[in-house]
């Protein structure tokens, strides 16, 4: 049962401040998103529930703390077919990214605990892109694996040393022309998240 003094009535308006969760009230939660997405049929194979439908309607309920800790918010692929199908532009995707950076914030604050792996595979991906402006496999792996060496060897015993002997993980970096102008549009973005941040902070 919700508990009305429980729910945040400014979570909605928080989540359409973030930039691709505008829409978020146009949902008129018909589950078309729900009905074509990939990760829902594999949630029903290995036993989890993964809603796009759900997680709106309790984002507008303003269910903030549920939905920030859910571990299913991470599930999602990012394929975009939510973002194609939905008769109502609502973009679950990028409403799902809004949702994202929340959780990260409120994670950094210590107001809740994400359990999942996803936004330090993320950071890690983008931190090597950020210096090569490009993808450097061995750097992604070493820093997401970063203090967990036994957990590394689990994961890439069989595929990691395939991959290693099509040659698809370099040992060295390649680093592309004019990359400095990548670390720009990283240094552009955050400080936007930044403002973001600080506008919502004063919300
Ligand atoms: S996001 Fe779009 S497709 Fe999903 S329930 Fe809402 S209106 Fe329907
Ligand atoms: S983008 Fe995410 S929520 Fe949308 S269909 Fe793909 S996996 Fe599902």
């Amino acid at each position: 049962m919700i508990k009305a003094w429980e729910t945040d009535p400014n979570f909605k308006y928080e989540i359409m401040r973030e930039p691709g969760g505008e829409h978020l009230l146009s949902c008129y939660q018909c589950s078309t998103c729900t009905l074509g997405c990939p990760i829902v049929e594999v949630g029903k194979e290995l036993g989890f529930e993964y809603n796009p439908r759900k997680v709106i309607q309790m984002s507008i309920l303003g269910l903030r703390k549920e939905v920030l800790s859910r571990p299913e918010i991470w599930f999602c692929a990012s394929c975009q077919i939510c973002y194609e199908w939905c008769p109502q532009d609502v973009r679950f995707s990028e409403v799902m990214g809004a949702i994202h950076r929340i959780a990260e914030r409120e994670a950094e604050k210590g107001n809740i605990k994400i359990e999942s792996r996803r936004p330090d595979f993320e950071h890690a991906f983008l931190n090597q892109v950020r210096k090569y402006g490009r993808q450097y496999e061995a750097g992604l792996m070493r820093e997401f694996y970063k203090g967990r060496l036994l957990q590394m060897i689990k994961d890439y015993r069989k595929m990691g040393t395939a991959l290693f002997l099509k040659g698809k993980v370099a040992l060295f970096p390649d680093k592309i022309k004019n990359a400095e102008e990548v670390a720009r549009i990283f240094e552009r973005v955050e400080e936007e998240e930044k403002k973001i941040a600080e506008e919502a902070g004063k919300a």
